[in-house]
């Protein structure tokens, strides 16, 4: 097989053998880079990008507006029934639409942030989010981010990767991404900007135990996924392997190492 075929052909080829477009799932806990990692392979291979979470939180910012606990699944449920939500696939990620409004920013804070993680534990209402994320995604051509894509939403992805990384580097990414204006000392104090750093840690850490300790599609790899750890990869080596990854699925008989 020629080793220089373009990357629209590989698509093709791949569509050609399916009956849909590739699906490229993937998953893994919170800060590992999944977003970054999703919108880049979506503009290497021309795919859609679908991020997942932003539903979970334009749903849990609308629980938080509409005054709903979170811990009660039928209220959320019937909430959801009367709820649009939007995504804008752009090449930096989703825009996110909750009923006709643009929550994008909104649904990246805090509060919401945590509604999103509680919300998520209920089974029902999770069947409600992979329902519409089956739909948006059913012709393919996606990259589908998420903590379920290879497990639940698209189990018969062509390609599944779990992006991991150990804790404390996911929480000083994270502490990096949320907080550059604050991180000169000039700013805050070293003390300040160390408790800052184990606020955002300990969040991580809660979701990532909700996360995976819920009865309903628990985060864990899908078997046949391949298991991307970045703690010890810089954002070029991770972008580069997990392109090797999608193209050994794509066609698996062709080396790309070449
Ligand atoms: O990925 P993101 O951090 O935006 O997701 C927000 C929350 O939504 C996560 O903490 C997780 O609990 C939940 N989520 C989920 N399943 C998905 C995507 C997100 O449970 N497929």
């Amino acid at each position: 097989m020629r080793q220089d075929r373009s990357m629209d052909e590989v698509i093709l080829s791949a569509a050609s053998t399916s009956p849909r477009r590739p699906v490229i799932a993937i998953d893994g806990p919170a800060g590992a880079g999944k977003s970054t990692l999703a919108a880049h392979l979506a503009r290497r291979f021309k795919l859609l990008n679908i991020e997942t979470g932003a539903m979970y939180r334009a749903l849990a910012l609308k629980a938080i507006e509409s005054d709903f606990a979170f811990d009660e699944e039928p209220p959320l449920l019937q909430l959801a029934a009367s709820t649009r939500i939007q995504l804008v696939p752009q090449s930096d990620g989703n825009r996110v639409q909750l009923d006709g409004t643009d929550v994008s920013r909104r649904i990246r804070e805090p509060d919401v942030t945590s509604a999103a993680s509680q919300i998520s534990i209920h089974p029902r209402l999770r069947a409600w989010m992979v329902e519409q994320q089956r739909a948006l995604g059913v012709k393919g051509g996606v990259v589908m981010e998420g903590r379920d894509i290879g497990t639940a939403v698209f189990p018969d992805a062509e390609v599944k990767i779990f992006l991991d990384a150990s804790p404390e580097i996911r929480g000083n990414r994270r502490f990096s991404q949320v907080t550059p204006a604050l991180q000169s000392p000039a700013v805050q104090s070293e003390e300040q900007l160390r408790a800052d750093k184990q606020a955002i840690i300990d969040e991580m850490r809660d979701r990532d135990r909700r996360d995976r300790s819920r009865t309903e599609s628990p985060l864990r790899p899908a078997e046949d996924a391949v298991i991307l750890d970045s703690t010890a990869l810089t954002l070029e080596e991770v972008l580069a392997r997990a392109e090797e990854i999608v193209l050994a699925h794509l066609q698996p008989s062709n080396s790309i190492t070449q």
